[in-house]
């Protein structure tokens, strides 16, 4: 039997986004349920991140504008931080009333052709309702993305999701991390700081911003969304090369793409672990061996 809930909005997911969708539509005085699969709120902050992350962008880029997070929080606050911030949110709206949680939506279709009928939403445990409309809030780091190489390794492996503390990499005395976006570099940094020396395996060029540029301002205050796109990238590179210099004293490769024709990686860490040899860097992997990794400018 399908459930009539035709009368409201399904949000789907009580992270960073469905919260505030869901402050939005109650502020709008609009009819909502809001479903999320795990039995918390907060979603990547509550289960995607591991203990020592610390926001990328700032606590003011970053922090509802109806909401601003405690004046006593950091620049970059932690994961911690992050998580009760999103529980304040949730309780001071007074949102739990119309959230479930432990409540996994597995389809979603349209009730007619064009969907102005409404949309059917299936839940795990097999009950379906029809609702006015669905907003996914779902996230895009809910998958893991496992890189494909030939051969077989006989080491640990582990997915940054799947990471929590460096206890997780075993005792760690070798450590490789694939791909260099601001999880990977905050993984090598941390491994390096562990267990002396870890290896970081970039099959591209990146983008790398310092957290902070010149006159220690955080980069993300320094999005200008209105500016247009030219312009930004102009400015940009400009006050990386000012921070950093060129990345070639890293020993990392300068960009083959356009600033923000990709996703950025955003650390100040890395730089300083690579010039202190503690992260070094390696190009793509060829070939895996059992415990040996192979690398395409012949290295292992
Ligand atoms: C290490 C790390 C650092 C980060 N740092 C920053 C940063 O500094 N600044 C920044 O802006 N962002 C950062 N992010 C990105 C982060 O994902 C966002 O901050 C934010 O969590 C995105 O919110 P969201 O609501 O879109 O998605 P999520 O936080 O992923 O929330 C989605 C929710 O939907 C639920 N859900 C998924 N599928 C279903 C389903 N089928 N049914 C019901 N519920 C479902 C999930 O359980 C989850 O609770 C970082 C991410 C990582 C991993």
């Amino acid at each position: 039997m399908i459930e009539d809930r035709s009368d409201r909005v399904c949000v789907i997911g009580a992270g960073y986004v469905g919260n505030g969708l869901a402050y939005a539509l109650k502020r709008a005085g609009l009819r909502y349920d809001q479903l999320e699969a795990t039995g918390r709120i907060g979603g990547n902050w509550s289960h995607g991140v591991y203990d020592s992350t610390h926001l990328i962008s700032s606590k003011k880029s970053t922090q509802y504008v109806e909401f601003p997070m405690p004046e006593d929080y950091p620049t970059f606050p932690s994961a911690a931080q992050m998580l009760a911030y999103l529980e304040s949110y949730v309780d001071h709206f007074g949102l739990r009333e119309h959230l479930e949680l432990n409540t996994e939506v597995v389809r979603v279709w349209p009730a007619d052709r064009n969907g102005t009928a409404g949309w059917y939403v299936e839940l795990a445990d097999g009950r379906t309702r029809h609702y006015k409309a669905v907003v996914a809030a779902n996230g895009h780091y809910v998958e893991r993305n496992l890189p494909s190489c030939p051969g077989e390794f006989s080491g640990l492996q582990l997915h940054s999701k799947d990471y929590k503390r460096p206890a997780d990499l075993g005792t760690g005395d070798r450590v490789l991390v694939v791909g260099a976006g601001n999880s990977a570099s905050d993984l090598a940094v941390e491994a390096a700081a562990t267990f002396g020396s870890a290896d970081l395996s970039m099959r591209r060029s990146y983008w790398f911003i310092p957290k902070t540029m010149v006159g220690g301002i955080p980069a993300s205050d320094l999005d200008r969304v209105w500016l247009p796109l030219p312009l930004m990238r102009f400015a940009t590179e400009r006050l990386i090369r000012a921070s950093v210099g060129d990345y070639r004293r890293y020993g990392l490769n300068r960009p083959d793409h356009r600033l923000f024709s990709k996703d950025v990686t955003a650390t100040s860490s890395l730089f300083h672990a690579l010039l202190h040899g503690k992260v070094r860097p390696r190009p793509e992997i060829r070939r895996l061996d059992g415990d040996l990794v192979h690398f395409t400018d012949g290295s292992s």
